[in-house]
């Protein structure tokens, strides 16, 4: 598992052999057909809608790629059917990162065809709070009082606050693996790093058309540092710095940005928090002036809207993009949330 790709067979070879095609390489059977030929084209298996969203736009046209999570199903805990997993088997190349989908995890574990690209390392994951499921325990090894001198946040944070710093990302590797923050696709700038990794494993497995995934990663990663460049700008100078979310999907965006996420659930959409959890939180929007509290549309807000009725403050979405948006791409949806954060923490 310390390899990130793993190649396990020479895909050109075996998937024009299992339709019976006699040319090598695909540049010659596709020239032969007048165009790219969709029977030809790698077919790609992204674990979920930010990973389907890069391999689409470096893979191009010669690409088939599918979201293993559906469309508009919250990916954490996605339980995997029969028909998923036989689809997987299927595939020339799977991409995603583990700890987030266990049921994906344990399917990838049984199949044998596709080759896998695990991100974890080209996107560097490091550990929030709230990360792991048993929050007291989370905080008593993960977070002593020596790292709090380096935090540049405002304000004391809860249990699923963001306490990641510097020193934290160096005690990374002490902790379970499992505990990884997995959500690195806020990050514009993980993003680019994400896609960099996509572009070798397809001309890896591809290499007849390298010089369009090539050229396909140069523009996206321009869109990827314009929505970086838009956020640096748009959140430097606020009133506020803190924002409370329904789940913790944005540690990395905090990070990146010098802002402080609080949560109403922790990293798990689906799980309650306690009363003691649930009250940190309303102290903290009382206490850093907080007048938004954000949402998400595959979540229940009825946590969220209680604790903005407590404590006066609005409702707005932020989408933690773990499905398609309804309109637009990953692009826009950021671009999107950029206002919202800015409208909800006073920038100018
Ligand atoms: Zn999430």
């Amino acid at each position: 598992m310390n390899v990130p790709f793993r190649p396990r067979r020479a895909l050109a070879v075996t998937a024009a052999a299992a339709l019976g095609i006699a040319c090598l390489p695909l540049a010659a059977c596709s020239s032969d057909a007048g165009g790219s030929d969709s029977s030809q084209a790698l077919s790609v298996a992204a674990s979920f809608y930010p990973i389907q969203y890069l391999a689409q736009a470096v893979g191009g046209e010669h690409v088939n790629v599918t979201s293993v999570t559906p469309t508009n199903v919250e990916p954490h805990d996605y339980e995997l059917a029969p028909k998923d997993v036989t689809a997987l088997s299927g595939t020339d190349l799977v991409v995603y990162v583990p700890g987030f989908q266990p049921s994906l995890d344990d399917a990838l574990s049984e199949v044998s065809g596709p080759d896998v690209l695990d991100l974890t390392d080209a996107v560097e994951l490091t550990h929030h709070d709230g990360v792991e499921h048993d929050h007291d325990d989370a905080r008593k090894d993960a977070h002593d009082d020596s790292h709090d001198d380096s935090h540049n946040h405002d304000g004391d944070v809860d249990a699923h606050g963001d306490h990641a710093d510097e020193a934290d990302a160096d005690h990374a590797e002490e902790h379970d693996a499992d505990a990884a923050d997995p959500h690195f696709w806020l990050d514009p700038v993980r993003m680019q790093s994400a896609a960099q990794a996509i572009e070798t494993a397809l001309s890896q497995a591809d290499p007849n058309h390298a010089d369009d995934y090539q050229a396909n990663l140069s523009s996206l990663t321009e869109t990827l540092e314009g929505l970086d460049s838009d956020y640096s700008t748009g959140l430097a100078q606020c009133e506020r710095t803190t924002f409370v979310t329904s789940h913790a999907a944005f540690g990395y965006l905090a990070d990146r940005y010098g802002l402080t996420q609080a949560s109403v659930s922790g990293v798990d959409p689906e799980s309650e928090p306690s009363p003691a959890e649930l009250a940190a939180v309303k102290k903290i929007v009382q206490e850093t002036g907080t007048t938004t509290i954000f949402t998400e549309d595959l979540v229940s807000s009825k946590t969220a809207d209680a604790l903005a009725a407590e404590t006066g403050a609005t409702t707005a979405v932020l989408n933690p993009l773990e499905s398609a948006p309804s309109s637009g791409d990953y692009a826009d949806a950021m671009s999107a949330n950029l206002q919202e954060l800015r409208t909800a923490l006073s920038c100018q």
